[in-house]
């Protein structure tokens, strides 16, 4: 037992967050922000503080992007052997593996969700993001290309493209899965040869500057990764740096149409995952216990905090009833609690404020007249729990069914014909993921073709892999991330043409 938390914590946790205010990683040293100040960061468990972090902003940033330009332009890093960069990178993946439970228990901590599965799930999937890209590191190449010159008749030409990073690239986070999505751009950012500038979100900063440790202990030359932890203003003094060259954000769609405001000044790079309000169509011919533990894991894993949360649940009018009451009578057993506590399976929503959001939209669903069929408010009396809540008598246009709630929120649909169902799943401003559940191959390829999402799930939800892109449609987002088309948002080329 600690002072921290009602659980017993590793001894490197307790150290972390007792070592005094955690500073700003800028050209490989640990500085306080320019200003001096600090800002509380909150276990949403309790309410209370956990430790002081420094309190970025436009100075700091600027300091920041100095220290990675130099780090592009005169260090090491761009010019390192490809096969050296994959070495530190694999190695930031074994140190990852290797303090799992360390990482967990604070993610848990700063975020709310369960430290098991914060380990398994959040920092091994970090970990393999590292190592897949570590190989990607020796595998960029460019192609050399038969050019016909058409107004040039007898000339030979050797023509070739390459592959080069992008340059200074500033990396924003949001506070879902605070490490893993910092995992997913810094890896191949890396990979590729860039230097880079992260800005966790002001809920969760802990993961993001306890991975800085685990860089300098993996032998990165400093300025390569610089970490800025603060508030909106510090990644929007990133977004509008005139010596940024690529920005990557993850978090809101309103958030990122300012980001690509921002980036005007200089026409940087952008690529953006924002929000969603995925639709999971289970049919009625689909087999139906395994379709109402997928869809429950749909919109609940992570406590609904998702950007891939598949939170309008479309059901085949046949099977309606009897499944969404299936759905809710699950969604009731699931155990509610700290994150640190070994038998949580859902914690705190992660703020004050998103807790106020959250209820906000249970008010509003339940006023415009839909019916809880579990859940539908706050549990416990402290901390920002929320019910698991599934929603019925839902009409299209409420904005518990239009808006991203981010949250342990349902809303329920019946259809009564393939037909219709696409058209349907597609009737939102956003297209980030969809799930199908059914046992008909044939129409579970067809739906998959009409839907307007980056990743569509048949029979399961939730299938990502480090190896498939993902990204949105729509309002959802510009660009991919994972896979081999994740090394394209990091990447610039240049065609070469030599006259023989
Ligand atoms: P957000 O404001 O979009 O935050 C994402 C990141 O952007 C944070 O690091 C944030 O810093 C930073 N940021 C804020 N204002 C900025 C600006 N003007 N320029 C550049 N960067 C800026 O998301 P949020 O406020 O934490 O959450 C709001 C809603 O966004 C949620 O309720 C949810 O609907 C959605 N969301 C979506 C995702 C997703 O994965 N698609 C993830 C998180 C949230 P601060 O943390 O300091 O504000
Ligand atoms: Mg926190």
């Amino acid at each position: 037992m600690t002072a921290i938390a009602d659980f017993p914590l590793k001894s490197e946790v307790h150290a972390f967050l007792t070592g005094g205010p955690k500073k700003l990683l800028i050209g490989g040293e640990w500085t306080p922000a320019a200003s001096g100040r600090t800002f509380p960061t909150y276990d949403p468990a309790t309410g209370n503080a956990l430790t002081e972090v420094a309190h970025g902003q436009a100075e700091d940033v600027d300091r920041a992007v100095r220290a990675a330009r130099a780090a592009f332009d005169d260090g090491p890093w761009p010019g390192m052997k490809p096969n050296e960069r994959e070495r530190l990178l694999w190695r930031v993946g074994d140190i990852l593996s290797e303090r799992a439970e360390e990482f967990g228990q604070l993610e848990a901590l700063d975020n709310g969700k369960s430290a098991g599965i914060a380990s398994a799930v959040d920092v091994a999937w970090a970990a393999d993001v590292f190592r897949y890209y570590a190989g990607w590191a020796t595998k960029i190449e460019g192609s050399t290309v038969n050019v016909s010159m058409p107004f040039a008749p007898g000339a030979q030409f050797h023509a070739y493209t390459l592959r080069e990073p992008v340059g200074v690239c500033g990396l924003i986070v949001p506070w879902n899965f605070p490490l893993l999505m910092a995992s997913w751009k810094l890896a191949p950012a890396l990979a590729a040869g860039n230097t880079v500038i992260l800005k966790p979100a002001e809920q969760t900063p802990l993961t993001a500057l306890l991975l800085g440790e685990v860089f300098q202990e993996a032998g990165f030359p400093p300025g390569v990764v610089n970490i800025i932890s603060g508030f909106g203003d510090a990644g929007a003094a990133l977004s509008a740096h005139d010596d940024v060259d690529k920005i990557a954000f993850t978090g809101s769609t309103e958030v990122g149409k300012k980001i690509v405001d921002a980036a005007k000044g200089n026409l940087k790079k952008v690529s953006l995952e924002l929000g969603g309000k995925s639709p999971n169509i289970v049919f009625a011919d689909a087999d139906f216990d395994a379709a109402v533990e997928g869809s429950l894991n749909a919109w609940l894993f992570n406590h609904g905090q998702c950007c891939v949360a598949g939170t309008r649940l479309f059901v085949e009018d046949k099977i309606f009833d009897e499944f969404t009451q299936a759905v809710a009578d699950a969604a009731s057993q699931v155990k509610i609690g700290p994150g640190l506590d070994p038998a949580t399976q859902l914690g705190p929503l992660v703020s004050k404020e998103q807790f106020d959001k959250v209820t906000g939209y249970l008010r509003e669903g339940l006023a415009d007249g839909a019916r809880a069929l579990t859940g539908g408010k706050r549990w416990g009396e402290t901390g920002y729990f929320v019910e698991p809540t599934v929603f019925v008598d839902v009409k299209p246009e409420f904005s518990i069914v239009r808006e991203e709630i981010f949250g342990p929120v349902v809303a329920t649909l019946p259809f009564n014909a393939e037909a219709g169902v696409a058209a349907a799943a597609n009737d939102s401003i956003y297209g980030l993921a969809a799930g199908i559940w059914t046992r008909d191959i044939s129409k579970a390829h067809r739906t998959a073709r009409q839907i307007k999402a980056g990743s569509v799930w048949i029979n399961q939800y939730n299938g990502f892999d480090t190896a498939m892109p993902f990204g949105g449609y729509k309002q959802s987002g510009w660009g991919r991330e994972l896979g081999a088309a994740g090394l394209d948002a990091y990447t610039i080329t240049k065609s070469v043409n030599v006259a023989l």
